[in-house]
């Protein structure tokens, strides 16, 4: 069979002959794991890649995203394919088992991604995105936080997004002007407009958990006064069960090349006074926590560079080797 995104042998030879994943099962933390089930989990991710995720390009670039009354919608394929990345535990594949995750090495399931990555990233992005954001809450938010989203972001019931930059704060984030006061409930209210927001808002999960970069009232100038605040889409109530839609509006999507099923948003928060947020993490430290989201997203793209351009070099190769 033609190769078609990573090449296997290319991958095995990475894993396996130039980095040991082998060894992992004699380590104490991925005890019980091996190679025998490093490959499934490849062979499966492949698979699906192609079968499943593969074909939504087309109706992705032909079709690409709807924006009405302030929604977006994802092309109809979508949403079948959806159910199945999250039937296969796709977004938590390294996750403890704790928190809903299949507990596998890193390395082994960066292979995986580069799979799923390398198919449409349009559709991968629902599920990465969330991850990171996810991961935050996991390493610096409350038990109560952890409770109320953890299991529903890795299972990828509810999709995260990343919230920074704004019309005058792009590389210099800490120019930005989201604020954030609190009230008598320990929440905060969140009023600010955001540009260029991955994923922002979509339907093909039921709520979108926003991360968002603000600045309590009275905090310091620049980075050393930004917080970082959990802004639910849809409010989630503390037994877990959905509330009222949160004033988060999405105002636009951008047009991006080639990329014509992935929404880039502007999203305003509490435009009409009622967008509460959660503090995650400590007051004005929000760019430690949203570095790791950062440092996450970059690893991201710097693996999309690589599944792209294997995916650009394996056509050209097929190409060239059926044409007479
Ligand atoms: C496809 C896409 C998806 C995105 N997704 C998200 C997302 O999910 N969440 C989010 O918050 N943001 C997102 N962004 C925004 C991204 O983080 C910003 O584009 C980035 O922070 C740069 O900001 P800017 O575009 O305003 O460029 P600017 O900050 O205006 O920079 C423009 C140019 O000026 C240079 N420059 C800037 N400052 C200086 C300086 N002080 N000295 C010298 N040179 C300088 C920069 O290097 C760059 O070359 C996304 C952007 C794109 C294109």
């Amino acid at each position: 069979m033609a190769q078609l995104i990573a090449d296997k042998r290319d991958v095995d030879f990475v894993l396996y002959e130039q980095l040991g994943a082998e060894h992992f099962e004699k380590t104490a933390r991925y005890k019980g794991q091996n190679r025998k089930m490093f490959d499934l989990l490849l062979k499966e991710a492949r698979n699906f890649a192609i079968k499943e995720i593969l074909p939504l390009n087309e109706e992705g670039d032909r079709i690409g995203l709807k924006f009405e009354n302030n929604q977006v919608q994802v092309p109809e394929s979508f949403h079948r394919v959806y159910k199945l990345f999250r039937e296969a535990e796709y977004i938590s594949m390294s996750e403890d088992p704790e928190v809903g995750g299949q507990g596998l090495p890193v390395l082994v399931t960066q292979a995986a991604l580069e799979y799923l990555l390398g198919a449409d990233f349009a559709f991968s992005a629902f599920g990465f995105a969330t991850h990171g954001a996810a991961k935050m809450i996991e390493i610096f938010g409350t038990e109560k936080q952890k409770q109320l989203y953890l299991r529903n972001m890795y299972s990828g019931r509810w999709a995260g997004t990343m919230v920074l930059t704004e019309a005058e704060a792009g590389s210099d984030v800490g120019a930005l002007t989201t604020s954030a006061v609190k009230n008598d409930d320990g929440t905060y209210s969140i009023t600010g407009n955001k540009i260029f927001i991955t994923c922002g808002d979509h339907n093909v999960t039921e709520n979108i958990i926003h991360p968002v970069l603000a600045r309590i009232e009275g905090a310091p100038a620049g980075t050393r006064g930004i917080s970082l605040f959990i802004v639910p889409k849809i409010w989630v109530n503390d037994d877990g069960t959905l509330g009222e839609p949160n004033d988060v509006v999405c105002t636009g999507i951008e047009e991006k090349l080639g990329l014509h099923a992935s929404p880039t948003c502007q999203l305003a928060f509490g435009g009409k006074g009622k967008c509460r947020g959660v503090l995650l993490g400590e007051e004005n430290k929000g760019m430690r926590v949203m570095f790791h989201m950062m440092n996450e997203a970059r690893l991201g793209v710097g693996a999309l560079g690589l599944c792209n351009a294997s995916c650009a070099y394996l056509y050209a190769l097929n190409y060239a080797r059926e044409r007479v």
